[in-house]
């Protein structure tokens, strides 16, 4: 049996104050389910608890009031979906505006909108780095690890499943001819997402047994903001510079969670049940979640490309030695892939360098 609630009593159970379930009831949603015909005073039942919680929910989700009592009238969990992808595309938005605010800070001046026609002038912005690229297949039968050198843009990815080197390459393919329709960073951005698109397409179509992902860490020359780096899972950006090897990108890992929360040590990370596991990836969903960032680099600055089996192998004191050398990027980056792979690297491996 159903009870009934005053507005005070609900209000304490479900989280919304009065004046927000006052607010609500005149858009049509959470209406009062009784009325005293006596006092006017108007009820609430427990029944509609669970739907203040979700509606609570929603809004904290930033979900205007008028959409979810649409919502409400006409259920259909696809809006869901649409929402999800409305919130993705909003925060990445606010995280744009943000590395174009710092990159304008450091340069200046602050970028034309995307919408005006100008370009910017040339000179301050960096138009290429030297690169060089080598990949081996380590320890295992294939070598699903993919690489692009394009004109300013430069990605590894690292295949997932039984398929990894169709997605990895696809993820690269794509990436490149969108990024080359509109360098700016939110054509970066677009790129990123149509590469999910088009793994995620192909895997949808090739079916379960076919199972299939990637990785992707690429560095971006854009027309707007300079150099940009996005990444999604465990392959990595490193900058080395006056000596000191930095790792600019956080890897989506299930171990990398805990290793920042402090929970786990970098060490018992090694042999952890769930190293595997990626907390992100391209292509295993409709929509994937890409961090980016402005890096700076100066003149004589190397970045580092790499997959995780470059990282496996070789832990940051070697990485750092192998570049402090004077080698040029190509005889590094072969050097690095030959060491790691000397060593017994279990995974594939792959290294590009950056030369600034
Ligand atoms: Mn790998």
């Amino acid at each position: 049996m159903d009870g009934l609630l005053s507005i005070g009593d609900f209000s304490a159970r479900c989280g919304l104050s009065a004046k927000m379930l006052r607010s609500y009831a005149a858009a049509g949603l959470l209406v009062p389910a009784a009325v005293d015909r006596v006092s006017g005073y108007r009820y609430y039942s427990t029944s509609q608890l669970h739907q203040a919680r979700v509606v609570a929910l929603l809004r904290r989700a930033g979900i205007a009031v008028s959409d979810i009592a649409e919502f409400y009238d006409h259920p259909d969990p696809v809006q869901l979906d649409h929402w999800e992808r409305e919130v993705a595309r909003d925060s990445m938005t606010r995280r744009q505006a943000l590395v174009q605010a710092r990159a304008a800070l450091a340069l200046g001046e602050v970028p034309p909108p995307a919408s005006a026609e100008s370009s910017r002038k040339g000179s301050e912005m960096r138009t290429n780095f030297l690169a060089g690229v080598a990949t081996q297949k380590g320890g295992r039968d294939t070598n699903q690890d993919a690489v692009l050198v394009g004109d300013g843009l430069f990605a590894v990815a690292d295949g997932l499943g039984r398929r990894g080197d169709v997605a990895s390459r696809l993820a690269l393919d794509t990436l490149g001819v969108a990024f080359a329709a509109d360098r700016s960073i939110s054509g970066l951005l677009n790129a990123c997402r149509e590469a999910n698109q088009a793994v995620w397409q192909q895997a949808s179509a090739e079916g379960e047994d076919a199972p299939m992902g990637t990785t992707l860490a690429a560095v971006a020359i854009t027309s707007d903001v300079g150099v940009v780096v996005v990444h999604v899972g465990d392959s990595r950006l490193y900058r080395f510079q006056q000596g000191r090897l930095d790792q600019l990108t956080l890897d989506h890992t299930f171990v990398g969670d805990l290793i920042r929360s402090g929970k786990l040590s970098e060490e018992d990370a090694q042999t952890h049940p769930h190293r595997q596991i990626l907390t992100r990836a391209l292509g295993v969903g409709p929509v994937a979640d890409i961090d980016f960032a402005g890096v700076s680099c100066e003149p004589g600055d190397r970045l580092v490309l790499c997959t995780d089996g470059l990282f496996r192998a070789l832990p940051a004191d070697d990485l750092e030695a192998g570049l402090a050398t004077e080698n040029g990027p190509q005889q590094s980056a072969d050097q690095l892939v030959a060491t790691a792979v000397a060593r017994g690297a279990e995974d594939n491996v792959t290294a590009m360098i950056l030369a600034a």
